[in-house]
């Protein structure tokens, strides 16, 4: 399978993905950003104290999740020591413990933890996909790269547009991340102005997925108590409403 290295080869790579399986394996073999590239390969290198012992994945991270699900969770990039260690999106950082937490109370995941891609873990109506799939520094992708990685977004986006009714964006760049999908997938114009991100927030346009805004899952919110359990059991059940999800 080739790679891709260069803008242009990933709009036409993901364009080219037939289905979950095939894009993920090409989400998996971007190098498009020399920046990400070199940051997730060092971090893969040196790795943290505590997971000295482990080979890092060190590459970028696709989505999770059924083909047929009805609710995306978007996210903002993989966590360095986190999916971009295990391979899997939020997975082994406190982050993820906290969102497949609220997954397993909602009925949407079969376990309430997910440490390690081969744990077991599986979701019900929900695929969750980040906006950036390489690891950034101080998690702040660029402008750049945030537009170089949108195609593999689009293309998820369009494989499970059959079913898809309900986007959660977890936090404010997800958020502003959706609005271009409106156009590259749905063929519709993102409203004007746009909609401010805010923890419940909800916009609903015609024949599009309903979106949900809701505070990132990121340790600095949830240890400070800006986001609870219960806010996020309140935008899954939201969710779950909306998507029609029993
Ligand atoms: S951030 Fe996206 S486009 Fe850039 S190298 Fe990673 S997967 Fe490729």
């Amino acid at each position: 399978m080739a790679e891709s290295r260069t803008p242009d080869q990933v709009v036409a790579r993901a364009a080219r993905a037939t289905d979950l399986a095939d894009l993920d394996a090409a989400v998996s073999d971007c190098f498009a950003c020399p920046r990400l590239v070199r940051w997730r390969e060092e971090v893969a290198r040196t790795r943290r104290a505590a997971f000295r012992d482990q080979e890092y994945w060190g590459r970028p991270v696709p989505g999770f999740g059924p083909a047929d699900a009805r609710i995306a969770i978007l996210g903002l990039a993989p966590a360095a020591h986190g999916g971009n260690r295990t391979g899997r999106i939020f997975t082994g950082d406190r982050s993820g413990d906290v969102l497949f937490a609220a997954l397993h109370r909602a009925g949407l995941a079969n376990q309430p933890t997910s440490v390690a891609a081969d744990d077991g873990l599986t979701l019900r109506d929900t695929r969750i996909f980040s906006a950036v799939r390489c690891a950034p520094p101080d998690n702040k992708p660029t402008p750049d790269e945030r537009d170089t990685c949108a195609p593999w977004l689009h293309r998820e986006v369009t494989l499970i547009r059959p079913t898809l009714r309900v986007v959660v964006a977890l936090g404010a760049f997800a958020w502003a991340a959706w609005w271009p999908v409106l156009r590259q997938v749905y063929g519709q114009r993102p409203p004007s102005p746009r909609p401010v991100f805010g923890h419940g927030a909800h916009w609903s346009g015609a024949a599009v997925p309903e979106l949900l805004g809701c505070y990132h899952v990121s340790q600095q919110n949830t240890f400070t108590g800006r986001l609870t359990p219960g806010m996020l059991d309140d935008v899954f059940g939201r969710a779950k409403q909306l998507a029609e999800v029993d």
